[in-house]
Parts: structure tokens; C-alpha cells; sequence
């Protein structure tokens, strides 16, 4: 089994459904056990400021998929939801980035972990410290915890998340 490390975001229409819908979907997969999801975060957006603000989270999953398996499980669950994939950056009803593999680094052509911009990015970030302040890069082994974009404001607390259970069940 592997543990990897993802981040949801989402800034179109019931966003927190999106993200809900999206973690069930991910869990109900017959590889894939969710283990752990963060409080969700609302974050200004990035790049094309001209959007709605984004709910993001990260989760914790352990699966028997090898990594690529696990980026198609994810762009399947972003078609389902019907994701627009016109603009990038732009709006979507959801967004599933896999952050970190197993303490793999991997480069292809379709994927490349550790993200490549996970540490640029509060939003990923802060989601990611809240369920393992340990979590380092694979090859250079630095706290993700001491990046500088951690210190970053505009990551707003917007719904606590005890467990990955409270998460799933509906309001
Ligand atoms: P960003 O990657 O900057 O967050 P984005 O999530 O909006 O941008 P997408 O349109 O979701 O970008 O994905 C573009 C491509 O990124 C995908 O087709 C996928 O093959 C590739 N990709 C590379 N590495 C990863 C990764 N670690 N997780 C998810 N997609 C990845
Ligand atoms: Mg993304
Ligand atoms: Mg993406």
C-alpha cells in the first residue's frame, strides 16, 4: 500500500458539495481508502483574479494504485463532476492535484510529484501541514511546514473537519 498526499480545490456553484462529492467518489474507489481530510480552507484565486474565491483541502489516501493509475482515478472523478477544462486556472468544479507519492519523485510526460508548484502555494499548503506537519520533499527532505509561502495570508478557516468520516456525511 502507498500513502499519497492530494489537494481539492473548487470555486463554481455548491463548492463544498463538489469537494464532498469528489472525496466519496475517491473513497468508493475499490483501491483507494481515505484516511485523512483537512478543515476546508477559502482562498482568494490565483493567476486569473477575475473568479470566484476557491474552497480548498487536502486529504490523505492510501491506495494499491501505482501513481499513474491514481491521476486517471482523479481526472475521472474531475469529468463526472464535470469539470471545465477550457481555461487553465480558470474556474472549476473541482481541481484533484496529487501533491505527494509515497516519497516517489516522478516525471512524465502526464505527471509529475511532488507538485510542481506545491510549495509556491498557501492554499496547498496550509490544507496539507493541518493533517502532517512531518510531510518533507522526497529528494531534499525539507519541511514543507518551514516553506515561506506558509506565512502567506488570504487562507481562511471556513468549516473545522474533525475526521474524514464528519467530512463525508452530508449537512
Ligand atoms: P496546477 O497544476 O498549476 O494546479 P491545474 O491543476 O489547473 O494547474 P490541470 O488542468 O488540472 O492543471 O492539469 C493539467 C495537467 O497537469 C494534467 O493534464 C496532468 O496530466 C498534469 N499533471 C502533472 N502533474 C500533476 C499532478 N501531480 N497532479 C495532477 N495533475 C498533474
Ligand atoms: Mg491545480
Ligand atoms: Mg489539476
Amino acid at each position: 500500500m502507498k500513502t499519497a498526499y492530494l489537494s481539492l480545490g473548487s470555486n463554481i456553484g455548491n463548492r463544498l458539495d463538489h469537494l464532498r462529492q469528489a472525496v466519496r467518489l475517491l473513497h468508493d474507489h475499490p483501491a483507494i481508502t481515505v484516511r485523512k481530510v483537512s478543515s476546508v480552507y477559502e482562498t482568494e484565486p490565483l493567476g486569473l483574479t477575475e473568479q470566484a474565491k476557491f474552497l480548498n483541502i487536502a486529504l490523505e489516501l492510501v491506495t494499491s494504485l501505482e501513481a499513474a493509475e491514481l491521476l486517471r482515478a482523479c481526472q475521472s472523478i474531475e469529468n463526472k463532476l464535470g469539470r471545465m477544462r477550457k481555461i487553465r486556472w480558470g474556474p472549476r468544479t473541482v481541481d484533484l492535484d496529487i501533491l505527494l507519492y509515497n516519497e516517489d519523485s516522478i516525471q512524465t510526460e502526464d505527471l509529475i510529484v511532488p507538485h510542481l508548484r506545491m510549495q509556491e502555494r498557501a492554499f496547498v499548503l496550509v490544507p496539507l501541514i493541518e493533517i502532517n506537519s512531518e510531510v518533507k520533499h522526497p529528494s531534499t527532505g525539507a519541511l514543507y511546514r518551514e516553506e515561506p509561502a506558509m506565512r502567506e495570508e488570504g487562507v481562511i478557516l471556513w468549516k473545522q473537519i474533525q475526521n474524514a468520516g464528519e467530512f463525508l456525511q452530508q449537512d
